[in-house]
């Protein structure tokens, strides 16, 4: 169904700082790219929350009856140590550390990505393609930036020559900054010599003997800088300008105004139509963030083997607690937050297994057409998963109003209802309906709960024999109990 030709679409765009509304470049069609995983290491639930920003967009779109593209790529290689021109590669360095090759890096770290989104129900993309797979593209785009007069060669290092660039351009259109506040603002570091100006970044860097990964170019054996292979990738499979970019807020700049450059340079185009930055996941008034420390693992959440939080959240849960606030907010994670949100989703699941129970009238005494056209308009406005969800638990509400008999639907408006709430809950928020793996997961606490009541018996007669039994054997099947001074529980490894 195409409904994108009834509903309007608004989305913030970074680049003017405006609500637009969206018009693709051709009729039900969408180019999409976001900027994927560096993959060095483990991802943690700060990475989770860009890539389920986007994961919703993507649901919404493809609900609108769009034909969308996504495209999502896989950094391995070329991403240095503190996102600048200087420093070991952030896989290389991985692979030094555990003595195992580089390639052994990414395979191991994109594998536990993607386990990670198929846990947490994320529709994979149309193509996920890698930066080493794209080398030879990346070769072509820089000599034609260098043809343009844009780059130049310096030691086998080819760098992106930005203050020429400005004189015709606008480096800094995207993250509002002037070429001029950037270079009072810079200093120079060691190792940056071969650059005109400190502002130049590198398109390819020429390989020193050690290090492992690199390729042959016109300029000798190096490696590409990390910019490019989002240019390369994003032009191969969307084309010279495509409708949407997306990507974390912390990648405005520098990685999507060079980005913009390059794209500029080489085919002297505008890449994107509407950018979209999604903001960041915070623990305790943090960025989370691997180089602070401060991260949770979604494995850790999810089985509650962790000492931030109270208890285990299943993927619904966390999926519904981002939902409950906008892609552009910063979301604090707290225990609090995930607690109020399985109550809110439990909530809505009681609800939805009600509806097949309840009895039609002859009339409606409430509008549904209306309520679901709001669901739409929460979406429509720049994807407002918050209103949404307010929506969905008014819908709740009519549930348990014609239940206790003070409202009345028709047959039609109860599947209408029962409809918008299904697609809106499970395919566009991309929720589980898990109430049977919920059931079991309550069946399993209280039978460990049992258990653990009846070794606090056997302590207090003493019997630590049988105590220590307990404790054993539900370790040998993965169940580890914990005690802490507001008494004993348990995590599932
Ligand atoms: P990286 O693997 O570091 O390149 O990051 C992958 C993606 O995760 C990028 O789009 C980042 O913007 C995003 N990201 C990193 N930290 C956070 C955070 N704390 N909250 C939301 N997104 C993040
Ligand atoms: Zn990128």
């Amino acid at each position: 169904m195409q409904l994108y030709k009834s509903q309007e679409l608004k989305i913030y765009n970074s680049l003017t700082g405006e609500k637009e509304i969206f018009k693709p470049i051709n009729e039900g069609h969408i180019g999409m790219y976001v900027c994927g995983p560096t993959v060095y290491s483990n991802v943690h639930l700060g990475n989770v929350r860009t890539f389920m920003s986007f994961d919703v967009i993507f649901r919404y779109l493809k609900h609108l009856g769009y034909k969308v593209r996504y495209v999502r790529n896989i950094t391995d290689a070329g991403h240095l140590e503190n996102d600048a021109d200087v420093g070991e590669d952030k896989i290389t360095k991985k692979a030094r550390l555990e003595q195992i090759e580089p390639m052994e890096v990414v395979q191991r770290y994109t594998v536990d990505f993607h386990n990670i989104l198929n846990t947490l129900n994320f529709l994979p993309p149309s193509i996920e393609p890698t930066a080493t797979g794209h080398i030879i593209e990346q070769i072509e785009l820089i000599n034609t930036i260098i043809e343009n007069g844009f780059a130049y060669v310096v030691n086998g290092s080819v760098y992106f020559d930005v203050h020429k660039f400005n004189e015709t351009n606008n480096y800094g259109k995207l993250s509002k900054r002037k070429l001029d506040d950037l270079i009072h603002n810079t200093r120079e570091l060691d190792g940056q010599s071969d650059k005109k100006n400190p502002q130049d970044f590198a398109l390819w860097k020429k390989a020193e003997p050690q290090h492992i990964m690199r390729w042959p170019s016109p300029w000798g054996d190096g490696f590409p800088g990390w910019h490019l292979e989002c240019t390369a990738m994003s032009t191969k499979y969307l084309g010279e300008t495509f409708d949407i970019h997306g990507g974390g807020m912390d990648l405005k700049f520098p990685h999507h105004e060079c980005e913009i450059a390059q794209n500029e340079a080489a085919l002297g185009k505008s890449p994107v139509n509407y950018w979209m930055h999604a903001n960041m996941l915070e623990m305790n008034g943090q960025r989370m963030s691997k180089s602070t420390g401060n991260i949770i693992n979604p494995n850790e959440l999810l089985s509650g083997n962790n000492d931030k939080m109270s208890k285990a959240y299943s993927p619904s849960v966390i999926r519904f607690f981002m939902a409950q606030s906008s892609y552009r907010s910063v979301l604090d994670l707290t225990d609090a937050g995930l607690l109020a949100s399985e109550k809110g989703y439990n909530r809505l699941m009681e609800a939805i297994s009600m509806l097949p129970k309840l009895k039609a009238s002859s009339t409606s005494s409430i509008n549904i057409g209306n309520w679901q056209q709001k669901c739409y308009d929460a979406m429509n406005d720049d994807f407002n998963t918050p209103i949404l969800i307010a929506n969905l638990f008014e819908g709740a509400k009519y549930i348990n109003q014609v239940k206790e008999g003070s409202a009345k639907l028709t047959v039609d408006d109860l599947e209408l209802l029962q409809n918008s709430l299904n697609t809106f809950i499970f395919d566009v928020l991309g929720l589980l309906k898990d109430e049977e793996t919920q059931s079991g997961s309550d069946k399993l606490s209280g039978a460990v709960d049992v258990l653990i009541k009846l070794r606090h018996e056997a302590r207090a007669n003493k019997d630590f024999a049988l105590s220590d039994k307990i404790r054993d054997e539900l370790a040998e099947v993965g169940i580890v109990l914990k005690d802490g001074k507001d008494g004993t529980t348990f995590t599932v490894n």
